[in-house]
């Protein structure tokens, strides 16, 4: 476990599909400046879990905690709100909408969403609208994809889907980023970039939870990883220390 303070705590989660445990009695204590790395072959449960986290499917046991409030039943826009953030294995940008529009569809507090503000306050809501367009544009310098604002997200690479994915979380301003698999169909010259933001994230003390199968990424961004193999936890340590047991590797093999 994590010698920092927590800031999510996952108790005995558990959920299955039919008769099929996808996720089985996992917890986990992520520290309020950890990177903590989710590893395993397809099919462990590693997405069910941030799926469980985000709250996109209801638990069938267990509880969620972000910074001693209690999640487990709570609806994932509630989750946003608290804190919690999540990208996906297989990034889901609005592909008709600006690459800025994307960014902006996360902010907080959308005022101009409620027809009520907008009746009442229409300069508020406009002053908001701007400074969230200030915002996202800051966020899309921080991803360096500012010289693609204006181009529809149906553009980007692979990879710079994946970094517009980074963008809107962080539009959200999260406090634990749950990242799946960010490194997954990405060209190796972005490779670096992502994980230089990710560390960069880290720095402005945001917790981040990190699924991913690249070995290096782990090795460069995790002090500590869990293994996930058939909806369990196997083991725990150091990225160097799990690779090499003879457990870890047998559920590679098979998987
Ligand atoms: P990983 O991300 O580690 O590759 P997943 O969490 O995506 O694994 O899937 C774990 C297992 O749960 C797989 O066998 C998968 O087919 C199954 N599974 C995931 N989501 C669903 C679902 N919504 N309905 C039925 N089975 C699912
Ligand atoms: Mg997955």
């Amino acid at each position: 476990t994590s010698s920092q303070p927590p800031i999510l705590t996952a108790d005995s989660l558990t959920k299955s599909f039919g008769g099929f445990r996808a996720v089985n009695d996992i917890s986990l204590t992520l520290g309020a400046r950890e990177i903590l790395g989710v590893i395993g072959p397809n099919g462990a449960g590693k997405s069910t879990l941030f799926n469980l986290l985000a709250g996109a499917i209801p638990l069938d046991a267990g509880r969620i905690g972000l910074d001693g409030v209690d999640l487990s039943h709570a609806r994932p826009e509630a989750r946003i709100r608290a804190g919690l953030g999540r990208t996906f294995q297989i990034p889901r940008p609005f592909a008709r909408m600006t690459v800025l529009e994307n960014v902006m569809a996360s902010a907080q507090g959308q005022r101009g969403e409620r027809l009520l503000p907008a009746l009442i306050a229409p300069r508020r809501v406009a002053e908001q609208e701007r400074a969230n367009a200030v915002r996202a544009r800051e966020i899309l310098d921080f991803v360096a994809l500012s010289h693609l604002e204006d181009q529809p997200a149906s553009v980007l690479s692979g990879g710079q889907r994946k970094l517009l994915e980074l963008a809107r979380v962080l539009m959200a301003e999260p406090r634990v980023i749950l990242l799946d698999e960010p490194a997954a169909g990405v060209n190796p010259a972005l490779l670096d970039m992502i994980i230089d933001r990710i560390i960069a994230i880290n720095q402005l003390g945001i917790a981040v939870l990190l699924i991913e199968h690249n070995m290096e990424m782990i090795a460069r961004l995790c002090p500590r990883v869990i293994v996930m193999a058939a909806g369990k936890a196997l083991a725990e340590g150091a990225p160097s220390e799990v690779t090499k047991r003879a457990d870890v590797i047998d559920v590679y093999l098979e998987g």
